[in-house]
C-alpha cells in the first residue's frame, strides 16, 4: 500500500511555523481567516453514511489477493509502498508454490526474492518473509496469531498489517488505516487526526459497532475509487451531503 500522505483537508490542524514580527512602519498584513471548524457528525448523520455505504455493497472485500491468513499476512507485508495490484501480480506464482510458512522456508530467500522482484524494496521484504515465516513455526505453531501485539512482533507488520489481518482473517473489529482511511477520515471530518493512529482512534469511536466488520473496506474502497486525492469525484460520492470538507465540489 502507498505512503500515508496528508490530506490537504487536514491542514487546517496542523500548527503553523511562528511567524517573525513585522518591521517597524511596514504595512499591517491582515490575519489570514481561520476557516471555522466543520460541525462534528451527529449519530444520526454517521449511521445515514455508513448505511448507504452498506445498501450500496454490501459485502465489500478487500483486493489483495490471498489463500489463507498466512498469505494475507504476507500479502500485506509486502504491499508497504506498493499498490494491491502490484502485489497481486507477484504473489499468484509465489502462493501458487508457497502458501504456508514452511513451504515458505523451504523455497529460501533467494527465490522469494526472484517472485516479488516487481515489488518496491522487495530485497528487505524477502528478508521480512522469511524470517516471519520463521518466527510464526518457532512461535506459534506455524499458524497465524490471533492479538495485534503477537502479529506487530512478526518482522515487517506493523499495526496497520495486524488490523488488517484481524479484521479479514479473523473477522474482528479493527479499523485499519492506509492512506485512503487517512485522508477519507481527514476530509470528511469524520475523524481527523495527523497520524493514522489517530484517525483509527477516532473512527473507532464514532462507527457504530454494526457497521465495524466492513467499514474499513467502506472507507477503503471510497477513497480509491471517489474521494480520489488529487480529484475527488463529489458529484457522484454517497455522502456529498454529509461531507464536512470545506473543499468539496458539490
Ligand atoms: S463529498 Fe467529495 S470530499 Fe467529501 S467524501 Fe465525497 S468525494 Fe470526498
Amino acid at each position: 500500500m502507498a505512503k500515508i500522505i496528508r490530506a490537504s483537508g487536514a491542514k487546517t490542524n496542523v500548527p503553523s511555523v511562528p511567524k517573525k514580527p513585522p518591521k517597524r512602519g511596514a504595512k499591517a498584513v491582515p490575519k489570514p481567516k481561520k476557516s471555522p471548524k466543520p460541525k462534528p457528525w451527529t449519530q444520526a448523520e454517521i449511521h445515514e453514511a455508513f448505511s448507504r455505504f452498506r445498501k450500496a455493497n454490501p459485502e465489500p472485500k478487500g483486493e489483495l489477493e490471498h489463500l489463507n491468513p498466512y498469505t494475507l499476512l504476507v500479502a500485506v507485508v509486502l504491499s508497504a509502498q506498493a499498490t494491491d495490484a502490484g502485489v497481486n501480480k507477484a504473489t499468484r506464482a509465489l502462493f501458487a508454490v508457497a502458501d504456508t510458512p514452511e513451504k515458505m522456508l523451504a523455497l529460501g530467500e533467494d527465490k522469494v526474492r526472484d517472485y516479488i522482484r516487481t515489488i518496491g524494496l522487495y530485497r528487505n521484504k524477502a528478508k521480512n518473509v522469511i524470517a516471519l515465516s520463521q518466527k510464526l513455526i518457532d512461535e506459534f505453531g506455524g499458524e497465524v496469531p490471533r492479538t495485534r501485539a503477537e502479529i506487530e512482533s512478526l518482522p515487517g507488520a506493523g499495526r496497520k498489517t495486524a488490523n488488517v489481518v484481524l479484521n479479514m482473517a479473523y473477522g474482528e473489529h479493527t479499523m485499519a488505516v492506509d492512506t485512503h482511511v487517512f485522508r477519507v477520515g481527514n476530509r470528511t471530518g469524520l475523524a481527523s487526526g495527523n497520524t493514522p493512529l489517530e484517525v483509527e482512534l477516532g473512527l473507532e469511536k464514532v462507527i457504530p459497532p454494526e457497521f465495524m466488520r466492513h467499514a474499513h473496506h467502506w472507507l477503503i474502497l471510497h477513497g480509491r475509487y471517489t474521494c480520489l486525492a488529487r480529484k475527488p469525484r463529489c458529484e457522484v460520492c454517497l455522502i456529498n451531503d454529509l461531507c464536512r470538507w470545506p473543499e468539496k465540489t458539490v
